[in-house]
């Protein structure tokens, strides 16, 4: 693990009714850390994401942001989502809003920031993803690709402390999965803290700090990819791995 732990589970259950969607998990994400989460189609790794944003609910066991508790609900809750940003597969930008007004609006929201301020950093960050022409366009204007970029833009906004992938990719044509990808390769460089749940394995093996592999709820291995690409020991991840790479 690389520094101290800034993403913290221990003894997390979740059920769904009779579904055991998270059994005992334990996971910590060291700061500047980028853990790569892989598994089958609902082996529970986009509820593993959603816990840690608080965005659900868990019965037993505990979660730790930074050394502290997750907030149950109110300000402390807002500050919290605001601390660990999350990208989804599906963008979610705001149809009406320009893409400079989407990145501007949760930092003028939550932040308190003023408009100035705002605009200037939205400016930045478009420019980090490489989208600095399109700002005044509207969602519908950019590609996939672009407009996945502008999530990012926006996740970053609000200075998180962590960032949170949900498949970024997975709605993407090909040939736009590689803008994305090293968009979130270059802040890995640059030490942001990343859980990223993905099937590119390229992505995986290259910008990985560990690789979390889940089944059927479970964490059934949490090695490096050279380890885990190399020789996963569960027959669980070989079989997983025959069937993707
Ligand atoms: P993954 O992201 O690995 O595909 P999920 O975390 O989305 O898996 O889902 C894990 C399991 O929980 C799946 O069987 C899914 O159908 C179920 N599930 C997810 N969300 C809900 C929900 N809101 N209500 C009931 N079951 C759910
Ligand atoms: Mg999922």
């Amino acid at each position: 693990m690389a520094g101290d732990a800034l993403i913290e589970l221990r003894g997390v259950n979740k059920h769904y009714g009779k579904l055991h969607v998270l059994r005992d998990i334990d996971l910590t994400v060291g700061r500047g850390e980028v853990v790569v989460v892989i598994g089958p189609s609902g082996s529970g790794k986009s509820t593993l994401c959603r816990a840690i944003n608080r965005l659900e609910t868990v019965e037993s066991g505990s979660i730790k942001l930074d050394g502290r508790p997750l907030p149950e609900e109110g300000r402390a809750l807002a500050q919290l989502r605001a601390e660990v940003g999350m990208v989804f597969q599906s963008f979610n930008l705001f149809a009406h809003k320009t893409v400079l007004a989407n990145v501007m609006l949760a930092p003028i929201k939550v932040r308190k920031k003023k408009k100035d301020d705002a605009a200037r950093q939205a400016r930045e960050l478009l420019d980090r993803v490489g989208l600095a022409s399109q700002a005044d366009k509207y969602p519908a204007q950019l590609s996939g690709g672009q407009q996945q970029r502008v999530a990012i833009a926006r996740a970053l906004a609000m200075d998180p402390k962590a960032l949170l992938f949900d498949e970024p990719t997975s709605a993407l044509d090909p040939e736009m999965i590689n803008e994305v990808l090293e968009v979130m390769r270059q802040l890995a460089r640059d030490g942001m803290t990343m859980v990223v749940v993905t099937h590119e394995m390229g992505f995986a093996r290259s910008a990985a700090n560990r690789v979390v592999f889940m089944d059927d709820g479970c964490i059934v291995e949490d090695r490096t990819p050279e380890e885990f690409f190399t020789a996963p020991r569960s027959e669980r991840a070989k079989d997983f791995l025959s069937k993707i790479l």
